[in-house]
């Protein structure tokens, strides 16, 4: 093998691709994680995490600070390189084309998360970093004093919303229905929030301003009434778009592109080819899932490489699903 040359090749270094370092490394299995910039993934741009068993409350930075040690200590290899392509050769072996050269590997375990959705509205493009922003612990303290507004209506709306009410005099929750996806708990502390006001049932039509936000143009779905709402700042959590086009062949995924996955092992339809965490089509996507998720992906891909060096890859499938079934392994 060449120094280029692994049994699992990991996209993406956020939460699913650190714990699949870390549970490839301690099953002594060759292993490379490629992260085309700092490793930490979404908890880089998370203030506060509440969720994650162990901690009552930790910042993400220093989550992704200590999910970076651990992955790196039993040996995984970590690389900063941006990655481009994944080709799939007719043996199973997959090339992962970066900036920085191949590299190549039986196993891939794509990790690679995504990037926010985009309103699409006119406006939005233009002003971008001029008060439109996608990401509150990055920009929010740019915003001191101002009234902003929220668009959005599932979880990171409304947990960036009540981030927001650090800077700003008020913060406008603006959303296309008045039922939400967020979570009952966070609902209730925004709703509580002095702070904080619902815009419901209300469409953005355009963002405006000159070389800077002024407001966001509203037409209330129901009535048609447009109205000019005027902010400092348009943060928008639409929701997200997997980073699933990177293979150049045809992975099966959902109607909105995320990869679905044998559920006992997170194998794609691409023999070889994993993936977990934000990529992967599921009912929540969690610190808690991409990590169970990732667990289980690089437990499987190291089974699967086994036998693809024994020259059984066609075999390999059948014996993690009779592993599963006989009540599964321990790595
Ligand atoms: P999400 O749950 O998919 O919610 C997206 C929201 O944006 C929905 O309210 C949706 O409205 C709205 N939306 C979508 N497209 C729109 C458009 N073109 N114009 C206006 N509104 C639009 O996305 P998310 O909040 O980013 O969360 C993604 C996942 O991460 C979820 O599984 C979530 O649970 C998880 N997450 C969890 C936490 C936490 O637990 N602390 C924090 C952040 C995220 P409709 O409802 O009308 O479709």
């Amino acid at each position: 093998m060449d120094e280029r040359t692994y049994d699992i090749a990991i996209i993406g270094g956020g939460p699913a691709g650190l714990t699949a370092a870390l549970y490839a490394g301690r099953s002594k299995v060759r292993t490379v994680l490629l992260e085309g910039k700092a490793p930490g993934g979404q908890l880089l741009n998370t203030e506060l995490i509440e969720d994650y068993p162990g901690y009552l409350s930790i910042t993400g930075g220093d989550l992704a600070v200590q999910m970076t040690e651990q992955a790196t200590h039993f040996g995984a290899d970590l690389v900063i390189a941006q990655v481009n392509r994944i080709r799939v050769e007719p043996d199973g072996m997959k090339v992962i084309e970066t900036d920085e050269g191949e590299w190549r590997a039986p196993a891939v375990i794509v990790t690679a998360g995504g990037n926010p959705r985009k309103l699409e509205v006119p406006g939005e493009e233009e002003l971008a970093g001029r008060g439109v922003s996608y990401c509150a612990v990055c920009d929010g303290a740019f915003f001191q004093g101002e009234h902003l507004a929220v668009i959005g209506g599932g979880d990171a709306a409304v947990e960036e919303a009540l981030f927001l009410t650090r800077y700003a005099t008020k913060v406008s929750i603006i959303h296309r229905r008045d039922e939400f996806r967020a979570q009952p708990i966070l609902l209730d502390e925004a709703k509580s929030h002095p702070k904080i006001e619902f815009v419901t049932n209300v469409v953005v039509e355009a963002i405006e301003g000159e070389g800077r936000v002024h407001h966001v143009k509203l037409r209330h779905v129901e009535t048609g009434e447009r109205i000019d709402h005027v902010v400092g700042g348009v943060f928008i959590f639409i929701g997200f778009i997997p980073n699933t086009g990177l293979v150049d062949q045809h992975v099966a995924h959902d109607p909105g592109g995320y990869y679905t996955t044998d559920a006992m092992t997170m194998m794609t339809s691409v023999p070889g080819l994993f993936a977990a965490g934000d990529v992967r089509a599921q009912l929540t996507r969690q610190v808690t899932t991409a990590v169970g998720d990732a667990t289980t992906a690089t437990i499987a891909a190291s089974k699967w490489v086994e036998e693809w060096h024994k020259g059984r890859a066609d075999v390999a499938m059948e014996i993690l699903e009779s592993a599963s079934r006989e009540g599964g392994w321990v790595a």
